[in-house]
This record gives C-alpha cells, sequence and structure tokens, in this order.
C-alpha cells in the first residue's frame, strides 16, 4: 500500500489548452491575455483595486516592499508563527522586524499584544491569517489607521475567504497570494500582488514592468516606453497564468469539495475534541472555513511526534510547521529577547493532515480512523 500524500496537485482540465492558446496568440511572455483574464477575476469578483500576477507570493512582498520604499531601521511588525517569505523582503532593504505572538486560541497572530511592540519607527503591520481563518481585521485596521502604519496582508492561505463578509485581501493596503502547488489553486509556481490604496498604483505599474512605463504607453498615455523608475521582473510567463486562470475558472467546485473534506475531519474528530484529548481548528464569529487546511493539536511535542511517526507508519503522510521565525537560526540573535510562547506551543503541538482538492472522503475517513486508533494505544 502506498502513503497517502500530504498534498497532490491537481489539473482542473483547461490548463494544457490554455498554455496552446497562449502560444497560437503569439504571446507566452508576461501580460498576456490570461493574465489580464486573472486580474480581472480577482478584481471583479473580491473588488480587488488592482492586481499584478507575479511568480510567486515571496515575490509579491518583494514588489509591495519596493512600493513602501523602506529605510534601513524602520520597524515592521508581523507574527513570528508565519513563513519566511513574509519576513525576507524587509530584511532585504533593511528593515528591523519585531515578531509578535500568536493567539492563546488561534495560531493568528494576537493582535492585542502588537499595540506595544508600536515605535515612531514602526512603519508596516503584517498580517497573516493562517489557514485561511481571518485576522480580526477592525481591530488590524484601526491599529494601522491611529498609528499610520502600511497595512499588508499575507493571503497565502486565505483565497475566497472573508472577514464579516468582505473578502480577505481587501482590507491592506497590499495583499500577496500564493498560487504554489499547495494552496487551493495553483499555478505551479505563482503569486499575486494586490494594491488597494490607490496612491501605490501608478509606481505598481511601473515596478512590475522593470521600472518602464511599458503600461501607460500601451495605453497611449506617453510617447516612449522608457526607463522611469526602479524595478524588476516580476510578471510570471502568460503559460502560467493560464495555468492558473484555468484553475479560477472552477474556483467554487475547488472550493466547495475542499470545504466538504475540512468538515469531514472536523466531524470525524470531534469527539476527541469532547473527551479532550485534542483540539481541532477554532473559528471566530467574524470569520470563515475556506478549506485551505486541517490541523489537530496535540497535548504537547512528544505526543505531537508520536503521532506523526504514528500516522506514518500507517500510510499517511501528515507533517507539521512552523518553526517559529524568532528562534530560527537566522533570526534568534537579531530578535529582542521577548519570549512568544503561544507561537512556540503551536510550533510544537501541531500536526496537518492530508488536505488536497481529489482527496477522497473515504480516505478523510481513513485517516480519521488512524488518528482516532493512536488514542487507543496512547493516553
Ligand atoms: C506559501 C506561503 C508563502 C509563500 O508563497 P510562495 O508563493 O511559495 O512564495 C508566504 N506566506 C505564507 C503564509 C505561505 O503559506
Amino acid at each position: 500500500m502506498i502513503k497517502i500524500p500530504f498534498n497532490k496537485p491537481y489539473f482542473a482540465g483547461g490548463e494544457i489548452q490554455n498554455i496552446v492558446n497562449a502560444a497560437y496568440k503569439g504571446h507566452l511572455s508576461g501580460n498576456g491575455i490570461y493574465t489580464q483574464l486573472c486580474h480581472r477575476f480577482f478584481e471583479t469578483r473580491y473588488g480587488f483595486k488592482k492586481t499584478f500576477l507575479t511568480t510567486s507570493c515571496t515575490d509579491a512582498f518583494e514588489m509591495a516592499v519596493m512600493l513602501m520604499d523602506i529605510q534601513p531601521g524602520d520597524e515592521v511588525i508581523m507574527p513570528s508563527f508565519t513563513f519566511v517569505s513574509t519576513a525576507n523582503p524587509f530584511l532585504l532593504k533593511g528593515a528591523r522586524i519585531l515578531f509578535a505572538d500568536s493567539c492563546p486560541d488561534h495560531p493568528n497572530m494576537d493582535l492585542n499584544a502588537v499595540e506595544e511592540l508600536i515605535t515612531p519607527r514602526t512603519k508596516v503591520l503584517v498580517v497573516m491569517h493562517y489557514g485561511g481563518v481571518a485576522q480580526d481585521m477592525d481591530k488590524a485596521v484601526e491599529l494601522a489607521r491611529k498609528y499610520n502604519l502600511i497595512l499588508i496582508e499575507d493571503t497565502a492561505h486565505a483565497i475566497d475567504s472573508h472577514y464579516k463578509g468582505k473578502p480577505l485581501g481587501s482590507f491592506g493596503d497590499f495583499a500577496a497570494f500564493s498560487f504554489h502547488e499547495t494552496k487551493n489553486v495553483s499555478a505551479g509556481e505563482g503569486g499575486m500582488l494586490v494594491v488597494n490604496n490607490e496612491k501605490y498604483i501608478p509606481r505598481a505599474e511601473i515596478v512590475w514592468e522593470k521600472g518602464t512605463n511599458r503600461a501607460a504607453f500601451a495605453r497611449g498615455e506617453v510617447e516612449k516606453y522608457e526607463w522611469v523608475d526602479v524595478g524588476a521582473s516580476f510578471l510570471p510567463s502568460d503559460m502560467i497564468a493560464g495555468v492558473l486562470y484555468a484553475q479560477l475558472q472552477i474556483i467554487d467546485e475547488i472550493q466547495s469539495k475542499r470545504k466538504k473534506i475540512f468538515e469531514r475531519y472536523y466531524d470525524n474528530l470531534k469527539p476527541l475534541e469532547q473527551k479532550g484529548l485534542v483540539k481541532l481548528p477554532y473559528i471566530p464569529d467574524y470569520a470563515e472555513n475556506n478549506g485551505h487546511m486541517f490541523y489537530l493539536l496535540l497535548k504537547n511535542k512528544e505526543q505531537r511526534d508520536k503521532m506523526l511517526r504514528f500516522l506514518n507508519e500507517n500510510y499517511v503522510h501528515s507533517v507539521f510547521h512552523y518553526l517559529p521565525l524568532h528562534l530560527s537560526p537566522f533570526y534568534k540573535n537579531r530578535h529582542d529577547g521577548r519570549e512568544l510562547p503561544n507561537a512556540v506551543r503551536y510550533s510544537k503541538m501541531l500536526l496537518r493532515l492530508p488536505f488536497f482538492y481529489e482527496l477522497p472522503l473515504e480516505l478523510v475517513d481513513f485517516i480519521s480512523e488512524k488518528v482516532i486508533s493512536f488514542f487507543k494505544t496512547d493516553k
């Protein structure tokens, strides 16, 4: 018997045809028809002000950081319990990162712990919607307004998820999405920067196109296509956009299937939570489940590691993450020494179960059975 994989990429159906179409149209480079279709999709469906496909979410962050004009010594507040891509782009500009702890009841950043970290040098607040579950955006937006901070949402997990009915990615000055193969909608590798604050849009067009005014030139607004600012190459090929667009066309199916997987795990494992053996993902009233992932919280690291071994020996590939960034080999000597106990706790106790679009509900039952049977031997 082969192991049930943790993740499995899939094709929605139209990907190959879109790649061929892009070639027939004679436009394989960036900003072709599929790029524009993807932009229109996100701008109309979610009301994002302006969108730019990028080659990754990491790249979307780098582009945002260029637009923010970060200076050495500027301070940025973000969760410790996140992926390195949330942090790296700021360090390239010499910013100082202050990592904040997670909530006691959720891996999301504890916004109540943010205010005391704000100083006159604080320039940016980064929120990450863990597992696609919204941060309290009323609170985040209020903090950003009160202290005049740039707000950026890491929406890598958060496609098609909402806060009080409003799409995640529409609150920040910026939001950065990922279309990596482990995310709900994928182009293999890919990402997107959302720019909601209009003041950044003209420069965003330029930075996206390698520092040139190609966008204005294409609209006939200027006579020459010139180098007008710093920039970089953030555009993916239109073939990549074609792959993404094929998936976006069935996003409702993808989301509905993934939410069913989440709910099935939840219902199957609820009795374990009722017995006090595990904790299941908590979703506040203002947030929702977007079927990004399913995780369990075990009693302690020893039990989590034991469960991980048990599942892997029983044909289930489960994994854990994140190692808190403030304790990472790269950052621990740069961190200011504050203890972030909740972030550390999640890194020790959290276990992720297989989760992908084509995972049959029968296998969700099989995996759940294995988890339940673990507690028959380990109490
Ligand atoms: C996946 C992920 C990223 C990075 O996405 P890429 O597209 O691989 O660059 C950033 N932040 C979080 C929270 C992620 O999960």
